[in-house]
């Protein structure tokens, strides 16, 4: 069976130094922030070069928390795309603000502009919502078009929340993810690209006035004084073991992300006739959270690659307009084309560092078995 995401053969390279790193904390007996947390935060702003790196509970309160921060709630509009995990969504409803859902670009899968501008002069014109935050996804590991998305952000008066929990070390010209916007959020679930041992996540911003606020939401709106509650704030903290283990996952990333270019290199080169693989955004680094084609004939493609060992996925099946907890505040089958399609037609194909050649060329042998089984049975 070949592994979708492989963290077995990623513990044993690292073994010894997370050991170690943990064991360091259970000695120092500071189990929720403190030093593992301060000096994690500080690479993730060497890192991606963001002035404020906030770690954070989740990849979710990453995005909740700046909302609270900002006061955005009760008749604010926030612009969301369909085609994205339920997490985006989540997090402008538990703020109180409503979501505004936006199409996707069918190549890249990332928030379409030209539909982003219409629904930005529709709730504008219809007057029930005030426009506040844009919050673009960074699916499956690209980052969305920030130039022009923090350009409309100005002319707009809106605030952007990017949703970067897939595309943690992406990279557009020579700006990295966590500093090409407002503030931008992330995940460390364990799947994504760089992942801990349970849930965790981060925040970036330039904005150290709001970092200050993110800091005081995230311990439950404290103020100077721990015990002096200036706002409403949560329980966001990472705790130490996470961010000693993302330490130390740190010190290989780039190394790490370089194997997912060569992986995703080798499927193009042997899927770009058979299905559509995915589009790249231009003069940039994909993560490859995700390795995602797409098909019209996804349950043959995937019954076929599950009989010979191969695992696939469908992110996501169902986007966010039609979703039984959030479809009140969309329009309906059909009103966002893109997003539906690409529900209907997108397969992820397993993606980690650690696949051989071998076991790539075995996928792509998989993938064109069974579609060529299919034709024949037709
Ligand atoms: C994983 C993910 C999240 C949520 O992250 P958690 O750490 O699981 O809370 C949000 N948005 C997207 C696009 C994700 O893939």
């Amino acid at each position: 069976m070949i592994p979708f995401i492989d963290l077995k053969t990623q513990y044993s390279r690292l073994k010894d130094d997370i050991d170690a790193r943990i064991h360091a904390v259970l000695d120092g007996g500071q189990y929720v922030m403190g030093p593992a947390v301060t000096a994690f935060e500080e690479e993730l702003c060497a890192y991606t070069g963001a002035r404020n790196a906030i770690s954070c509970s989740s990849g979710t309160d990453a995005l909740f928390m700046p909302l609270l921060a900002m006061g955005v709630g009760a008749g604010d509009a926030v612009f969301v795309p369909s085609f994205t995990y339920t997490s985006t969504a989540e997090a402008i409803l538990l703020a109180g603000a409503a979501p505004v859902f936006v199409d996707v670009d069918p190549g890249t899968f990332l928030i379409d502009m030209d539909d982003l501008r219409a629904k930005i002069a529709q709730t504008r014109a219809a007057g029930r919502l005030t426009p506040r935050v844009i919050m673009p996804v960074d699916l499956f590991g690209q980052p969305a078009d920030y130039a022009a998305l923090n350009a409309l952000a100005r002319e707009e008066d809106l605030k952007i929340v990017a949703d970067a929990a897939q595309a943690f070390g992406a990279r557009k010209g020579g700006t990295m993810v966590g500093a090409m916007t407002d503030i931008t959020s992330t995940s460390f679930y364990p799947s994504k690209p760089l992942g801990c041992y349970g849930d965790g996540g981060a925040i970036f911003t330039d904005d150290d006035a709001l970092a200050d606020v993110l800091r005081s939401v995230r311990s439950h709106g404290k103020g100077a004084h721990k015990y002096d509650v200036v706002r409403v704030g949560v329980n966001g903290r990472l705790d130490s073991i996470q961010a000693a283990v993302l330490s130390s996952k740190l010190s290989i990333f780039e190394d790490e992300l370089a194997s997912r270019e060569r992986v995703a290199r080798r499927y193009d080169a042997a899927l770009a006739e058979v299905v559509r693989v995915p589009a790249r955004v231009s003069d940039s680094r994909s993560v490859w959270a995700q390795y995602t084609i797409r098909t019209t004939e996804r349950e043959r493609l995937q019954a076929g690659c599950k009989e010979r060992g191969v695992p696939t996925m469908v992110f996501y099946p169902v986007p966010m307009h039609l979703q039984p907890a959030y479809s009140a505040y969309g329009d309906g089958e059909g009103s966002l084309p893109a997003s539906e399609q690409a529900a209907r037609e997108v397969v992820s194909l397993p993606m980690n560092p650690y696949l051989s050649e071998t076991q790539v060329d075995a996928v792509c042998d998989s993938i064109r078995d069974a579609l060529s089984v299919a034709q024949l049975a037709e």
